[in-house]
């Protein structure tokens, strides 16, 4: 396979870049400043593309590659590939589902423990020496508080699960009623978020979830309640989301994404009721590997015209 052509398209994984390395042909995208003339010169020799949740395959990069047989992404979400023009041209695509789930939904219980409980500013008051002028102040208790899920998938069961064993009443909503689940449903965000306490973003970036947490929304959670995002950035509309906690109407949030990141609004900086957290919801060594091994796996099943391990077209 060492002549086979494999274009990663940002840095993502030390492990992943030296084993592609051992096995294919491959050219590091973000060494060649010059976009244009290197798909000009290397474009015929590459047969598949590695993205992940930052820079993936879009129509632009798919059409310069006329080679390309299979994007294999290394990441759970495909919101950075190219969907429609990938089955258009019948270029095969794959993921990382499952082996980042329990990451991403153990993060989510940290945010909503560390928001609720302010985890993160009684660091700075010890740190500061802030507590020999007295006690820290009181916070918000998370066991027994509802939690809404937004996408009950593989990452939102994960969560739900998690905070059923802290005694949290669970409802969820995505486009369709899970006939199994004992969990409440509720048929729109909005009534979902007028329910619960706790509201965890958790379903795929797509044009019909853009900015699906908006004022409505927000209003509906209220002062006391608690936004949790560990899906994508563009699910929230964040000046919406910003301006909701400066006033109060918002009570706080745990966030991993960011509509623009690794831009975030700096207003969130000085806020004590947010918890930042820089797009780690896989981040972890052992969940890293699982994913480049998956990446890997699906890269050589295709090329020995086996099946894919976690095919999505
Ligand atoms: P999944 O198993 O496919 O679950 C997605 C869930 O979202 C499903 O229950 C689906 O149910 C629901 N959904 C889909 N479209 C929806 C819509 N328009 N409105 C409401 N719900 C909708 O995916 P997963 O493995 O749990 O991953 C979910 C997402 O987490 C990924 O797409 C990714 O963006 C994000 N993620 C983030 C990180 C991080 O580092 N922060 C890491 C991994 C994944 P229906 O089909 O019934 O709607």
């Amino acid at each position: 396979m060492e002549a086979i052509g494999v274009l990663m398209t940002c840095p993502m994984s030390l492990y992943l870049e030296q084993e592609l390395d051992r096995r294919f042909k491959l050219f590091r995208f973000w060494n060649f400043p010059q976009k244009k003339e290197f798909l000009r010169e290397y474009s015929p020799s590459i047969q598949a593309v590695v993205g992940n949740a930052t820079v993936g395959a879009d129509a632009d990069l798919i059409d310069s590659l006329p080679g390309l047989e299979i994007v294999a992404n290394f990441s759970v979400g495909l919101d950075k590939v190219d969907l429609e023009k990938c089955r258009e041209k019948a270029i095969r695509v794959s993921n990382t589902p499952d082996v980042l789930t329990e990451d991403v939904a153990d993060l989510a219980i940290g945010l909503i423990l560390a928001t609720l409980r302010r985890i993160c500013e009684s660091d700075r008051y010890v740190r500061t020496g802030m507590w020999r002028a007295g006690d820290f102040k009181l916070t918000s208790k998370f066991s027994g508080k509802s939690v809404g899920i937004i996408g009950l998938g593989r990452i939102g069961l994960a969560i739900a699960k998690r905070a059923e064993a802290f005694g949290c009443p669970i409802s969820y909503y995505s486009r369709s009623r899970k006939p199994d689940s004992k969990y409440r449903y509720f048929p729109s965000v909005v009534e979902l978020a007028s329910n619960c306490s706790i509201l965890v973003v958790a379903c795929p970036l797509t044009n019909e979830t853009h900015h699906i947490i908006n004022r409505q929304v927000i209003d509906a959670l209220g002062p006391k309640g608690v936004l949790i995002n560990i899906g994508r950035g563009p699910h929230v509309d964040e000046p919406e989301l910003v301006s909701a906690l400066q006033e109060g109407r918002l009570g706080g949030a745990g966030l991993d994404v960011f509509e623009h990141e690794p831009e975030v609004p700096e207003q969130l900086f000085g806020l004590d009721n947010v918890v930042l957290t820089p797009h780690v919801g896989s981040g972890t060594i052992e969940t890293r590997k699982a994913m480049a091994d998956l990446v890997i796996g699906n890269l050589e099943a295709h090329f020995l015209n086996k099946p894919l391990l976690t095919p999505v077209v």
